[in-house]
């Protein structure tokens, strides 16, 4: 990798530009790493960053509040868009281009052709948002084309659109390598998300009955629980202050559920605080190995 790092942030909203600027960059040996975001970045998002960083030669963040992804109904206009904010911190980093394109530049007139992924799509978060990961695909493809990258930066906190980028990836041979980076919390354990802002001091304390069901749930398997249907039981009345969606206790790398904790296993949850809808994960090992 090379020392050289850009002493400034390029930023641009032009598609054509952010490609060519990539292949130069690549077509003189260096390696570049996208960061997709959609702004109000916080402590998670520069995680990202820093693992592109620590391993491209030049980070690229895009940002782009994805107006397909969002349903009818949804945040789409209350979404926080607090760009300034967002280029001081990416500058402050280190980064060497942000794309922050208008919608026009990434959906033009006249744009119908979208991304279908199978069945990793269609449970938990597809069944709460059934065009969601539709629409995240279709834009992270896009994003792909716009920034034909080495490697590209996700988060666990959204764990099930990690596994539907990773089917999109393989089924649709894009070359580009997927990096997976563990989620950033508060110190109240709450995982870090732009949706945070939306909660109010009463149901940001609320909040954090997330985080403190994965720990209960991590802790009963560490004593040997096994059962998912006990763990599940014995989750609830840590969420009462919030309105569950979904508690689900699946494979790891898989939207499969299980019965018994027998193998590494993930740990999600969705739930409503007032109204805002937060997502939540914890990875656990059996202790049957
Ligand atoms: P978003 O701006 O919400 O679309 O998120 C952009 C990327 O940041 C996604 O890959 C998210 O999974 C990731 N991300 C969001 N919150 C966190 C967090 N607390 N820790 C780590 N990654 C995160």
């Amino acid at each position: 990798m090379s020392e050289i790092k850009s002493p400034t942030t390029r930023i641009e909203t032009s598609a054509a530009k952010v490609y060519e600027a990539v292949r130069a960059a690549q077509q003189a040996g260096e390696t570049v790493g996208l960061v997709p975001t959609m702004g109000a970045l916080h402590q998670g998002h520069l995680s990202l960053v820093d693992a592109s960083l620590a391993e491209c030669d030049r980070t690229v963040v895009s940002i782009f509040v994805n107006p397909t992804q969002f349903a009818p109904g949804e945040d789409l206009e209350n979404y926080p868009r607090p760009l300034d904010r967002d280029l001081e911190l990416l500058m402050q980093r280190g980064c060497w281009l942000v794309f922050a394109p208008p919608v026009e530049e990434v959906f033009r007139e006249g744009h119908e052709t979208s991304v279908h992924v199978g069945s990793v799509a269609l449970p938990w978060e597809g069944e709460s948002r059934p065009d969601h990961f539709g629409g995240v695909a279709t834009v992270v493809l896009k994003l792909f084309q716009i920034v034909p990258a080495d490697r590209a930066y996700f988060g666990q906190k959204d764990y099930q659109q990690s596994l539907v980028i990773r089917q999109m990836v393989a089924d649709l041979n894009v070359p580009v390598e997927i990096r997976v980076c563990p989620i950033v919390r508060e110190s109240d354990g709450l995982a870090m998300s732009s949706r945070n802002a939306y909660l109010s001091p009463e149901e940001r304390r609320q909040a954090s009955g997330l985080w403190q069901a994965l720990k209960l749930a991590e802790t009963l398997v560490a004593e040997g629980e096994t059962s998912v249907a006990a763990i599940t039981e014995k989750m609830k009345p840590v969420l009462q202050h919030v309105e569950v969606e979904y508690i689900a206790v699946l494979r790891e790398g898989t939207v499969c559920e299980v019965e018994t904790i027998t193998e590494a296993a993930v740990v999600a949850i969705a739930a409503r605080v007032g109204k805002t809808r937060l997502i939540d994960n914890l990875k656990i090992q059996s202790r049957k190995k």
